[in-house]
Order: structure tokens, then C-alpha cells, then sequence
């Protein structure tokens, strides 16, 4: 990313977008467009929405956790009418529950079902293939729309063989790029809604995007620099082979879920179909503040751990292992985490490290995944 800027006008830049833009097509696996907006993954949430409705209509979204409650809370603001299904913040969205509410709108007053995939705040991952069945069964035309923004990239994700309608996700999570890229893939069906809804929008206006970028171009001044490591990422993810990163998150996640059991400490995400591979909340024991164990972490190990978000503040902890990530940097912040426990007095097992190093010996892993890795920790 550390090179000039083009101009963004010029034929060297047609280039670069078609290439990015081809490129997103793949990591989405789909055929339809992505959009790319210089922005956060809380603009593209707002790209999503202001493209898509009108003020007024109903949706449909599930309490899984700290961003579902942002996400619908944005759509709120601009105007919609929001049921927003209550949860407990250790499971994903149930897809029964989905087709139950969607059987009882006859009249088809919901326009839109929001889902949040992989919930950052929780370490539970919703089952996207079993909600689009759920409204396939119950007939219902809702839109289906997923924020992947801590998955894409890291946990198995079809945009288009899922039937979703449109994907959310930003640059700085699975994309392993700095933050400021919002990223939008959009069906026909969303892009049809667009030409209906009625929400005043201009910045985020995909018409105005799908313009420009049929050449290669973007309506404004896009984030250039960006997409230099975008083009590389893809190219980085695509060259691994994204069966291939799915299977090293999965290893990461179980090697990490083995320490925390070990540890004798709870997983906040009660659910075995539901656990992250891109990152694991653990619940501190009665009495413990989670904020204190990071700070002294931090302070001592230089280990930045997440923070309990919103309803879980103090309560929890969070273990990132998405993205450029390898055995042995799992293997460290894990040791991390134990000694962090230990020096904060939080009554813990010894041997999580070692129980995780099992967990990640015992995996028969393809030559080729492995060298992978190393070529990519190397470079
Ligand atoms: C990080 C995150 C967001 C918000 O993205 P920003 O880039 O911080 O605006 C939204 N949803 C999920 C699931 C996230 O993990």
C-alpha cells in the first residue's frame, strides 16, 4: 500500500478497480456486484439499509448480540419499523423462530431479515444456510441481509449459493486490511428494491457505484492506497485457497476452545454449531472483572485482548484468531492469556497452552496448508 497514488481518472487505475472488484467477487463467492465504499463496516451497514427501504418498513432482526443491536438501532434512525426479537446474547439466530414469524406475516409486511453472521461481540456464528431455508420454507419474499464482517474471509461464507440478498462486511477483520473499506455484494433482488425505496441517499448511492464501476471506476475518490493491499489480499486469501483458510480458523477456534475448557472456564457461546472460528469469548468467573484481567495482560504481556461489549462488559473476554494468523501466533497469545490469568489471581487450570498444542498436533493438516502459513508469516 506504501506506493504512490495513481489518478484515479486514469487507464491504470481501470485496472486496479476491475481487478479489485473481480477479485471481491471470488472471496464472496458470488457472481453478483460488490461494491466497494471508502468507509467503515458501519457505512456499509447504512448502504445496505438506505439502498434497500423505505421509512416505514417493517424488518426483522434478532438480539445475538452487540452489533445485531447496533445494526438495528441504525435502522431505527432511519425510520424503520424494527422487531427486534429478544436473545441472550449465547446463541445465533434460531432458524425456527425465523420461519415461525415469517409464516405468520401473511400479508408480507416484513421487507427485510437482518442477520448478523458472525457475532464479533459474542463468539457465536449464525447458521446463514439454515435461516435462508427457513424463509424459503415459509414462502416469505423478505429480504435476506448479513453482516459478515467478522466472517468473510475467515469462516466458510457463499453470498450467492446461501441466497443472500446483501452482504456487509468492512476491510479490517478477515480482509487483513487497515480499517476504512465498506464492502456491500448485492443481489438482483436488492438491486431491484433499490429502484423502489423511497430513503434520500447519496454518498452511499449504489446506482451512482454500479455507474462508475462497470469501467473500473468509482464516483468519487476512492480509498486507492486500500485497495493496493485489497488486490493483494485477495490475491494472498486466493492463493492459500479459501477451503484452506476456513480449515486453519477451524483449528485455530478448536485449539483455542480446548485451552479455555481446560482452563475450566466458560465459553459465552453455549452452542456447538455455533462456535466462532474467528474469534472466542470466554466468561470470567463470579467475582472476577474481565477488564481488570486485560488491563493487567496488557500491561504486563503487551497482550491486548477484546472487551466484553455493551450487556457483557466486565463479564467477558475476547480472543481474536482471524485473519494473518498462524499456529505458533495462537500459541503465544494463548500463553499470553494463562499467564495473564495467573498474574491477575482469576482461578484457572494450568496446561491450556498445552492442551491447545495437542488439539493443534492431533489435526492431520495438508503439506501444502502449512507451507502456506509459513510463506505468509515469512513475508
Ligand atoms: C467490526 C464489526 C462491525 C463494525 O464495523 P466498523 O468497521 O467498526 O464500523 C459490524 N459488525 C460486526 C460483526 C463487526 O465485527
Amino acid at each position: 500500500m506504501d506506493r504512490p497514488i495513481i489518478d484515479h481518472r486514469g487507464p491504470e487505475f481501470s485496472q486496479l478497480g476491475k481487478d479489485v472488484l473481480d477479485g471481491c467477487r471470488a472471496i464472496f463467492q458470488t457472481s453478483d456486484s460488490v461494491l466497494v465504499f471508502p468507509g467503515s463496516g458501519t457505512g456499509a451497514w447504512e448502504a445496505c439499509i438506505v439502498n434497500t427501504l423505505s421509512p416505514g418498513d417493517k424488518v426483522l432482526a434478532f438480539e445475538t448480540g452487540h452489533f445485531a443491536t447496533l445494526w438495528q438501532a441504525m435502522g431505527r434512525r432511519w425510520g424503520l419499523d424494527v422487531e427486534f426479537v429478544p436473545g441472550d446474547w449465547r446463541h445465533g439466530v434460531d432458524p425456527v423462530q425465523v420461519e415461525a414469524r415469517l409464516v405468520e406475516d401473511r400479508m408480507h409486511a416484513i421487507r427485510a431479515v437482518m442477520v448478523v453472521h458472525n457475532e464479533t461481540s459474542t463468539g457465536v456464528t449464525s447458521r446463514i444456510p439454515e435461516i435462508r431455508k427457513a424463509m424459503n420454507d415459509a414462502r416469505h419474499p423478505a429480504l435476506l441481509m448479513v453482516d459478515a464482517v467478522s466472517s468473510l474471509g475467515s469462516s466458510e461464507y457463499k453470498h450467492a449459493e446461501w441466497g443472500v440478498d446483501v452482504t456487509v462486511t468492512g476491510s479490517q477483520k478477515g480482509l487483513m486490511l487497515p480499517p476504512g473499506l465498506g464492502f456491500n455484494a448485492v443481489s438482483k433482488k436488492a438491486i431491484a428494491a433499490s429502484k423502489s425505496s423511497r430513503t434520500p441517499r447519496s454518498y452511499w448511492d449504489w446506482q451512482e457505484m454500479l455507474k462508475a464501476n462497470a469501467s473500473g471506476f468509482f464516483p468519487y475518490t476512492p480509498a486507492t492506497n486500500l485497495l493496493y493491499g485489497l488486490r493483494e489480499a485477495i490475491a494472498m486469501l486466493l492463493e492459500e485457497g479459501l477451503q484452506t483458510v476456513f480449515a486453519r480458523h477451524r483449528r485455530h477456534g478448536e485449539a483455542t476452545r480446548a485451552a479455555v475448557r481446560h482452563w475450566g472456564l466458560d465459553l459465552l457461546s453455549l452452542d456447538p454449531r455455533e462456535y466462532s472460528n474467528s474469534l472466542t469469548a470466554v466468561v470470567m468467573p463470579q467475582g472476577h472483572d474481565a477488564d481488570h484481567f486485560r488491563e493487567i495482560a496488557l500491561n504486563k504481556y503487551d497482550i491486548s485482548l477484546g472487551s466484553g461489549l455493551g450487556k457483557v462488559k466486565g463479564n467477558v473476554f475476547r480472543i481474536g484468531h482471524l485473519g494473518d494468523f498462524n499456529d505458533l501466533m495462537l500459541i503465544g497469545s494463548l500463553a499470553g492469556v494463562e499467564m495473564g490469568l495467573r498474574a491477575a489471581g482469576v482461578p484457572h487450570n494450568a496446561g491450556g497452552v498445552q492442551a491447545a498444542m495437542d488439539s493443534l498436533s492431533n489435526e492431520t493438516v495438508p503439506a501444502t496448508a502449512t507451507q502456506g502459513i509459513a510463506v505468509q508469516s515469512a513475508s
